[in-house]
């Protein structure tokens, strides 16, 4: 009898256990948004959301983050931690979206526990500009609806080089990119779970110190800027911004050193500044990269998830699938 009532309880707690291990061992990255400051319906602002375990920390938060957030039914109170890559504002202007509608009580928010903010210099001085910027509606939200002061707190941490992140499995580290003499410091960030290992370029010319953090990494999220050559000709604005990002060709060049299983395009800037010169197209970002690079890569997409499992599986996205 008692012998039955034991095998009986260990089946119960092995159903009970498989899922949550099953799940506690998947590593995924969703990228939010691939798009830059053009106001495109397609590439909404730089977001990613990486999933590791019970972990789901996003890296930027551009415009749109909370929508597309909601169309993977994910609330906005389970985000664990956000993480900035540099405070130029297409990166920064869907935060406050996420903090203050993630705070509301209906499903897609209900967050009742502090947030937690990493991010570069000068990010302290943001959360409290922003935090003095919505005190009407903070001050008016816990009156009147009574909404816990808790859930809109946030912990902001300053970080440097190095490891910034480990918790439950998932370690982070941030490391320096270049984006430019007055954007300093902007990071890129490893991320590091189960043996398994995605890095994220953030905004960066061809960076000598991501290939080093990149070590062995087997999915590598890399930013890219194009222009038609006619347009960099003429136009010293074309050159400037070109100059602060990385073309196809460096990218392919940045992935023949570092031999990522599979290499992603996201911060895809496709552009012009003249009206009369069209911007390089997709197919174009595509025979430009392979004129340095040979291996596997994708031009990211809104909603594009990648699964860093013993395959490196990849998901385009499809409201059926959701
Ligand atoms: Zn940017
Ligand atoms: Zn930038």
């Amino acid at each position: 009898m008692l012998q039955t009532f034991s095998s009986k309880c260990l089946c119960i707690f092995l159903i009970l256990l498989i899922p949550v291990s099953t799940c506690a061992q998947s590593f995924k990255v969703t990228l939010l948004g691939t798009g830059t400051p053009i106001p495109m319906v397609e590439r909404f602002g730089p977001s990613i959301l990486v999933e590791a375990g019970s972990e789901k920390l996003l890296f930027d938060c551009g415009r749109g983050a909370a929508i597309r957030l909601w169309q993977l039914h994910i609330p906005m109170r389970d985000v664990t931690a956000v993480f900035f890559t540099h405070l130029h504002s297409d990166h920064i202007v869907g935060f406050p979206d996420l903090w203050l509608t993630g705070w509301l009580p209906p499903p897609f928010g209900h967050r009742t526990e502090p947030m937690h903010v990493y991010g570069p210099r000068g990010t302290k001085q943001m959360i409290l500009h922003l935090e003095k910027a919505y005190r009407a509606d903070i001050r008016i939200r816990i009156a009147d609806e009574k909404l816990p002061r808790s859930g809109v707190t946030i912990v902001t941490k300053e970080i440097t080089e190095g490891v910034v992140y480990e918790k439950n499995g998932v370690k982070v580290t941030a490391f320096n990119v270049d984006h430019g003499e007055f954007i300093k410091p902007a990071f890129g960030y490893r991320i590091d779970y189960q043996g398994r290992s995605v890095v994220l370029s953030g905004d960066t010319r061809f960076s000598e110190n991501l290939i080093k953090f990149s070590n062995g990494a087997d999915v590598l999220f890399h930013e890219v800027a194009a222009a038609k050559p006619e347009n960099l000709r003429t136009s010293e604005a074309a050159r400037r911004i070109i100059g602060h990002h990385t073309t196809p060709e460096d990218a392919g060049r940045v992935f023949n050193r570092v031999k990522p299983k599979l290499a992603v395009y996201t911060h895809i800037a496709l552009l012009s500044t003249d009206p009369a010169i069209s911007a390089p197209t997709v197919e174009d970002l595509v025979s430009l990269t392979r004129k340095t690079y040979s291996g596997a890569f994708e031009v990211g997409e809104d909603l594009m998830s990648i699964e860093v499992g013993d395959k490196i599986t990849v998901h385009r996205f499809t409201p059926q699938s959701h």
